[in-house]
């Protein structure tokens, strides 16, 4: 069964490239080191960086928190690190989605740890279960309460190259 559209593909363009405006124009000036977050963000980010016309380099974590079920364990696992340092870089961490917002929490620790000059995260979507209590700086889409996929989200490793986001029967994924 295909998944049911939510957000068509020229409605994702259109925001995706809205939001390439808002992080240029809002973050300090200089060189800007982009961290996708694996597997999920990878289309998204793919987009979004080529609306920001600044030097950057493109870095990427490995990150497994879900296992292949539908409902987070909490536990978040790196699988894969960054292959550069980010201390005194401008950083701007790239996820696909934040429901409890734990990975995020995460990875906005670790990265912090390594000192960079500044640290500012966009999320393509962002579920109404998302705590107030993490800072996220750029959201794409307030998602519905749905397990959501497709534009690099997956539901069990599939939907990642639907062109749309969709929604799924957990029993779908
Ligand atoms: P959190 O730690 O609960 O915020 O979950 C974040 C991660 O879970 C995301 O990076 C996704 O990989 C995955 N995830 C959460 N909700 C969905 C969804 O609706 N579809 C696909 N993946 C999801």
């Amino acid at each position: 069964m295909h998944p049911k559209e939510l957000i068509s593909a020229q409605a994702i363009a259109r925001r995706v490239s809205e939001l390439s405006k808002e992080i240029d124009g809002r973050l300090p000036p200089g060189p800007l080191t982009v961290v996708g977050v694996l597997r999920g963000a990878f289309v998204f980010m793919a987009d979004l960086v080529r609306g920001i016309p600044r030097q950057m380099t493109c870095d990427f974590l490995g990150v497994r928190s879900y296992g292949d079920a539908t409902v987070s364990s909490g536990v978040v696992e790196i699988t894969s690190d960054l292959a550069s340092p980010i201390e005194g870089r401008h950083v701007l961490l790239i996820e696909d989605i934040a429901d409890t917002g734990l990975t995020l929490k995460y990875l906005q620790e670790l990265l912090l740890a390594r000192r960079p000059a500044s640290l500012h995260t966009c999320v393509l979507l962002a579920k109404p279960t998302l705590p107030p209590s993490i800072k996220v700086d750029f959201v794409g889409f307030e998602a519905p309460n749905a397990f959501v996929v497709g534009y690099g989200l997956d539901g069990a490793q599939l939907y990642r190259n639907l062109p749309y986001i969709g929604s799924i029967e957990p029993s779908q994924a």
